[in-house]
């Protein structure tokens, strides 16, 4: 076997005394361990030295990174301690978190995996399920979010000057996560379950008066009770139509056209006889379902920016320009809304005016009521624009964190969900192992 302390640097173990290894009949390595006397008789809750209460019978094992191709557990004692405040309690031990059967290099390396890679890579390297995978990267966010606590007092909420708070649906649409990005550094600082005042108010609850009369701007997508506890607990705050959200407005209005122009096509094409067979095809003439099947295709081509089309989705367009009006009129009010936000506000002034009223007489009515809706929301937007609230950069962070709730799907809980979104988007980015 190899010498003691090289075990120690392979297994990136701290404060720990390394008494035997040995592989067990299965051809696992398992590293018989002790924590060093310093982390010894303390509360695996709060770290408080405690007088010892017994040692259960059964020794534990926590699962640790594999050594070479071979599964390696680190295996102890467990000893309980009475602690003042937490009663009879296992021990702490240096190697992992309390009640964690994963060593703590063995969660820093799934968390990095979690954030940088996919599910797949994360879940068949490291040999754990997806939910398991959840489990650690909450802990991992919790430990890294009490270490900073700790070490600089910080909690990630200083220095918040413009912020956007954002309502993130998971789970198929039924639940909700609150969650407020600094614009300024296009990072997420903060988020929590819930969609409701009480939600909001906890967020400036944890920001305190102090931070919260510094904040200058805030954008959101227009719900009451952002704007209702902004105005409770930051009263100073502009508050800002969020761009991202007017946009996917505009979106939402126009597939409802394409759906509508489809939906003719298919009751037309119901009334047309049936393809004939072989050659005989090319000729039938079957308006209805060209018309569905050209129509079926499109809804990329109308979603994507202009600039990002294929020569193909380019086609469609035209094909729509030529042969769908109203659609392609839809298109138009949607891209024009869109280019807005990139306009200088002495032009974007004007060019919201003749949109609302370009949209207004459009006689389509998902683009009616979508005016309606603008107006009613008009001073946030113009003042979206004028301070400069319509970046990109925040932009992709709101795509980003929208793919991750798909990546968090098969996670048990919304811990799981904030704590992938945090780690990936926020401050405290992992780290593998062993490395700084
Ligand atoms: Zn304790």
């Amino acid at each position: 076997m190899l010498g003691i302390s090289l075990w120690r640097g392979l297994l990136g173990l701290e404060d720990t005394a390394i008494e035997d290894v040995v592989y067990d009949a299965g051809g696992t390595l398992v590293v018989h361990v002790r924590p060093m006397s310093r982390r010894r008789g303390r509360c695996g809750r709060c770290r408080r030295r405690s007088p010892g209460y017994d040692v259960l019978p059964r020794r534990r094992r926590w699962r640790t990174l594999d050594q070479g191709t071979a599964m390696a557990y680190l295996e102890a004692d467990s000893p309980r301690v009475r602690c003042r405040s937490h009663g009879v309690v296992v021990a702490h031990v240096p190697w992992a978190e309390h009640a964690a059967g994963h060593t703590h290099t063995f969660d820093q390396q799934v968390a990095w995996l979690a954030v940088k890679t996919s599910k797949q890579a994360t879940t068949e390297l490291m040999r754990v399920a997806w939910r398991t995978v959840g489990a650690i990267i909450s802990r991992v966010y919790a430990r890294a979010q009490a270490q900073a606590l700790a070490v600089s007092g910080r909690d990630g909420l200083d220095g918040l000057r413009r912020i956007g708070i954002d309502e993130i649906s998971y789970k198929r649409n039924h639940k909700y996560v609150l969650v407020v990005v600094d614009h300024d550094t296009a990072t997420l600082v903060w988020a929590a379950q819930g969609r409701d005042k009480a939600t909001m108010r906890s967020f400036f609850d944890d920001l305190g008066a102090q931070r919260a009369a510094l904040i200058s701007h805030v954008s959101a997508d227009g719900a009451d009770f952002i704007a209702e506890i902004v105005a409770e607990r930051a009263p100073q705050a502009v508050l800002c139509a969020d761009p991202f959200h007017v946009v996917g407005w505009a979106n939402d209005a126009l597939s409802r056209v394409r759906i509508d122009a489809w939906n003719q096509a298919r009751a037309l094409a119901r009334t047309e006889p049936k393809a004939l067979a072989g050659w005989a095809r090319r000729t039938q003439v079957r308006p209805g379902h060209d018309r569905a099947k050209q129509l079926k295709g499109s809804r990329f081509a109308l979603w994507k920016n202009p600039e990002n089309l294929s020569s193909q989705q380019q086609t469609k367009l035209e094909w729509i320009a030529l042969s769908e009006p109203e659609l392609h009129r839809a298109y138009q009010l949607k891209e024009a809304l869109r280019l807005i936000f990139r306009l200088p506000i002495e032009q974007a002034r004007p060019d919201l005016e003749a949109w609302i009223s370009w949209a207004r007489r459009s006689r389509i009515p998902a683009f009616v009521e979508l005016q309606r809706r603008i107006v009613r929301h008009r001073t946030r937007i113009l003042a979206a624009i004028e301070h400069g609230m319509s970046n990109g950069l925040v932009e992709s962070v709101n795509t980003k964190i929208r793919l991750l709730t798909r990546t968090a799907f098969g996670f048990h809980n919304a811990n799981a969900m904030i704590a992938i979104a945090m780690l990936s988007l926020g401050h405290h980015k992992p780290a593998l192992p062993g490395r700084k």
